[in-house]
């Protein structure tokens, strides 16, 4: 496939002129899981890719199943970007199931990834322990666990080390954007390696990606500055915000844990009542791809407003307020901020 992906470069330019739609076919073809990933993809890959995403705006990659159109994708790609962390359930299947030979890029390696605290056991104290670094660009690498390449193979008994066939870490890494910026580069580097001959192109397109990044780091981290420290508590549906919290200094409180794929117990439920009681937490949020019913019970329960929508696991449509990754987490950060500060 990519021998023909060649041949058709070295005739660039006679092809390029007479027919535009096999210029169009010689695109390196991209797969990509969902949403916030397409994002990044796109703008590392711009015109030299053909994209398709499988989980589409505002929907949840922990409950998907495939379509038949996704196997043929699959089938026919050069390319498949995946988070990985166990985030796609779905695709182990999906990929087996199409006979594809494609590279499977998980876009988290190199990251160091959290590991998931979420269970009936647990009693959150390591978002505790994040929360007392509110302004910690210093002390980021201490209290994170799993070595920086061996993560996914890295089963010692480790505090908390239940949970382990499944869902051992919090894969919604991207939530942070140094992270995201380990993904443009890990996609810029799947490119260059799928597409020699494109990957001057794809780099300067991470490159002047990344700058934009780093900007919105900045615009974030002077938002988050205008929150006091005791208000930085808040709650959510499902365990998605993690990496947020351990980046911008909240506490953030689940019903459900790291997956929407089970529910939450009226025991867990109860509890996290009592936390609330207890913690005062600061807000109380729906996200884009859960049920707000559990949120809207918890808000009648507690006596607290349900402040806005967070966008956890998925951009919004083209019209939306999260359409690309940068306008998600400008708007979720200003979410948080807006509904703290005007409580
Ligand atoms: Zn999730």
């Amino acid at each position: 496939m990519f021998r023909f992906n060649k041949l058709v470069t070295l005739t660039g330019v006679a092809v390029t002129l007479l027919a535009s739609p096999l210029a169009a076919a010689s695109n390196l073809k991209v797969v990509s899981t969902f949403s916030i990933i397409s994002d990044f993809a796109e703008n590392v890959g711009g015109n030299r890719i053909t994209l398709t995403t499988l989980v589409g705006p505002n929907n949840d990659a922990h409950t998907y199943e495939p379509r038949p159109s996704d196997v043929t994708a699959v089938k026919n790609a050069d390319l498949v970007l995946a988070n990985g962390a166990n985030f796609e359930g779905f695709l182990g299947r999906l990929v087996q199931a199409s006979g594809s030979t494609a590279e499977v890029v998980e876009l988290t390696e190199g990251i160091q990834l959290l590991r998931n605290t979420h269970d009936d056991d647990h009693d959150h104290s390591n978002d505790q322990h994040h929360n007392d670094h509110h302004h910690h660009k210093n002390h980021k690498h201490d209290d994170k666990h799993g070595g920086h390449t061996d993560h996914h193979h890295h089963h010692d008994s480790h505090a908390g080390g239940h949970n382990h066939s499944h869902g051992e870490y919090d894969p919604h890494a991207w939530q942070s954007v140094p992270n995201a910026r380990i993904y443009v580069n890990n996609i810029a580097e799947a490119f260059c390696s799928a597409d020699p001959g494109g990957c001057p192109s794809y780099r300067e397109n991470a490159k002047s990606y990344d700058a934009k990044l780093i900007t919105l780091e900045k615009e974030l981290e002077s938002l988050v500055s205008e929150i006091p420290l005791d208000k930085r508590t808040a709650i959510t549906s499902h365990d998605a915000f993690g990496y947020l919290a351990q980046e911008y200094g909240f506490q953030f409180l689940a019903p459900q844990g790291a997956s929407t794929g089970s529910e939450a117990s009226a025991q867990t439920v109860a509890k996290l009542i009592q936390q609330i009681k207890q913690q005062q937490a600061s807000a109380l949020f729906v996200e884009n791809i859960s049920n707000p019913q559990l949120i809207q019970q918890i808000a009648s329960e507690t006596g607290m407003k349900v402040g806005g929508k967070l966008y956890s696991d998925a951009l919004s449509t083209e019209d939306g307020d999260a359409a690309t990754y940068i306008d998600m987490m400008r708007h979720n950060i200003s979410t948080i901020r807006d509904t703290i500060l005007n409580q």
